[in-house]
């Protein structure tokens, strides 16, 4: 047996390392073990957001924006001709980010004095943690208490079976290092609007099935609405109720999609496919079968609202546990765990964390769907604003969406906001805020929004719950 820790974590990603830097700054002597290792052996950290996943795709979609509102700049009066853009660049440019990031973390490790284990972690009984080396070595390891970050892995499909270069997951769509002239994705869900955004603006044609009939079925129907509208304008052609039957390589080059819609049997060619149909929770390997913790029916590891398995002191964190697979959402089950470990009391609010799809312009919401109140029978009122109607959103020429804001009927408390809108991931926070604080449309209608700015939107939805925004007609009948 080797050291003792209050506090093993195992998986380095945003609900891990957060996780152990919390727990070593509460004092508890703390291990991350992480199994991704990089050419040298070390342990690859961030794990799936900051190497494959946020903080990537959201280097390649900001490089692409640059592009297009380059070539589209002559609206302001600037002239500019023949922009290129140099792919391979762009690529370098996201790995330098990463790397970047990625080093960060273990600078924090070592601030903090969190001890990095490599290697793959198995969760033993009586709460020891085995860890094998990328050597084959094992050593042992015993915890007062261990946090379970394993995070999730792409879901592949027997139709679509992965193909170097051809055929890929994710992690394979954030390395296409030149564009391609034809993409086709599985699955227009975030993965799927963020990519083929991604590449749509570079010029390639980019074809989305869906298996479902409805798009972002789980988003506010008004938000689907207009971002189906919009993604169209795109020239994202986004094929609802289509569903792959299989996949044939043409001369090592191309890929043939076959797919199936209401109409029939259907197959496009495409240069490469992205296969982005969800994501699934990764406990390969991680428990023994004396560790005492239990899966739930689809996989993921078993917790209560605290986090905690059915073994005292063992605690699951992050995409590998129920709720959405959100890096903010496994960062803040981290900090809430290891609070609790130290002694302290600790609670998440699931009702209000955001949600974000980085396409332009960006979906954001927080809260429930107007769909999903009146399903509960909650009686709403319902104030919108567009940003076509707001003087700074004009001046940067990004009119398009709107902020929707749903308030109870009875109580007025702030209930859902719902945004389309170019800088919708900044503006939502103020929604969250606001709902942290139980807010009422009221208490928005109240606060002195700064003029001229986008956030304005947000004064005026609320406004608009009562039939009283200022810069729009919008009576209500009394
Ligand atoms: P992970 O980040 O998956 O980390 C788990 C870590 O555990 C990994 O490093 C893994 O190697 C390690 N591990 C697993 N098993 C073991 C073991 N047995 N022993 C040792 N180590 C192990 N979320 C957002 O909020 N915003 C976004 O913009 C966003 N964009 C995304 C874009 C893409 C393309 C993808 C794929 C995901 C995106 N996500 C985004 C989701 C986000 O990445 C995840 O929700 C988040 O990374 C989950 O964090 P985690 O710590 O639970 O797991
Ligand atoms: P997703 O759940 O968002 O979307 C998958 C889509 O694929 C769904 O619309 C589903 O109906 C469809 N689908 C499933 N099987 C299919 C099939 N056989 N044929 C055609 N369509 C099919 O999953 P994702 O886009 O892979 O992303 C995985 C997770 O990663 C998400 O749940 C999200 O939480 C996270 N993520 C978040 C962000 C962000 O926060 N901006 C970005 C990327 C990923």
């Amino acid at each position: 047996m080797s050291d003792k820790f209050d506090v093993i974590v195992i998986g380095a990603g945003p609900g891990g390392y957060v996780a152990a830097i919390r727990a070593a700054q509460l004092g508890l002597k703390t291990a991350c073990v992480e199994k991704w290792i990089d050419e040298k052996g070390a342990a690859v950290l961030g794990g799936t957001c900051l190497n494959v996943g946020c903080i990537p795709s959201k280097a390649l979609l900001e490089s692409t924006h640059q592009f297009h509102n380059a070539q589209h700049a002559d609206v302001h009066g600037i002239m500019t001709s023949d922009v290129t853009m140099d792919v391979k660049k762009m690529v370098a440019r996201k790995d330098s980010i990463v790397k970047n990031l990625t080093g960060g973390i273990a600078g924090l490790f070592k601030a903090n004095g969190v001890t990095v284990l490599q290697g793959m972690g198995k969760l033993q009984g009586n709460k020891q943690v085995e860890v094998t080396a990328a050597d084959g070595s094992t050593s042992t390891y015993a915890a007062d208490n261990v946090i379970l970050a394993t995070g999730s892995v792409p879901v592949e499909i027997p139709p679509a079976p992965l193909t170097e270069g051809l055929i890929l997951d994710n992690e394979g769509a954030l390395n296409i290092d030149e564009t391609p002239k034809r993409l086709g994705v599985i699955g227009a869900g975030v993965i799927g609007l963020e990519m083929g955004s991604v590449w749509a603006r570079l010029g390639t044609e980019v074809t989305v099935l869906e298996a479902m009939d409805d798009f972002l079925a789980l988003t506010d129907k008004d938000v689907a609405k207009e971002a189906a509208k919009l993604f169209k304008k795109q020239k994202l052609d986004i094929k609802l109720g289509a569903r792959c039957t299989g996949t044939e390589i043409i001369d090592g080059k191309e890929v043939k999609v076959k797919f199936a819609d209401a109409e029939g049997d259907k197959e496009i060619v495409v240069d490469k496919l992205i296969v982005a149909v969800g994501r699934k929770p990764q406990t390969q390997g991680l428990l023994a079968d004396d560790s005492g913790v239990n899966l739930d029916e689809r996989g993921f590891i078993f917790v209560n609202e605290q986090c905690e398995t059915g073994v005292p002191g063992v605690y699951a964190i992050g995409d590998s546990v129920r709720g959405p697979m959100l890096a903010h959402k496994a960062s803040e089950e981290g900090i809430m765990v290891a609070d609790i470990i130290a002694g302290h009391h600790a609670q998440l609010n699931y009702d209000v964390i955001p949600n974000i799809i980085y396409t332009h312009p960006e979906l954001a919401w927080v809260g429930k769907t107007e769909q999903e109140l009146k399903a509960e029978g909650v009686k709403v009122k319902v104030g919108k604003f567009p940003f076509a109607a707001s003087g700074r959103a004009m001046a940067a020429n990004e009119t398009e969406g709107f902020v929707k804001i749903i308030a109870c009927e009875e109580t007025d408390r702030i209930l859902g906001v719902h945004m389309v809108g170019a800088i919708a991931s900044e503006l939502i926070g103020q929604a969250a805020i606001a709902m942290e604080f139980c807010s009422s449309a009221e208490d928005l209608q109240l606060t002195v929004f700064a003029h001229p700015t986008v956030s304005e939107a947000i004064h005026e939805a609320a406004l608009a719950v009562d039939g009283h925004a200022i810069h729009m007609a919008n009576r209500k009948k009394r």
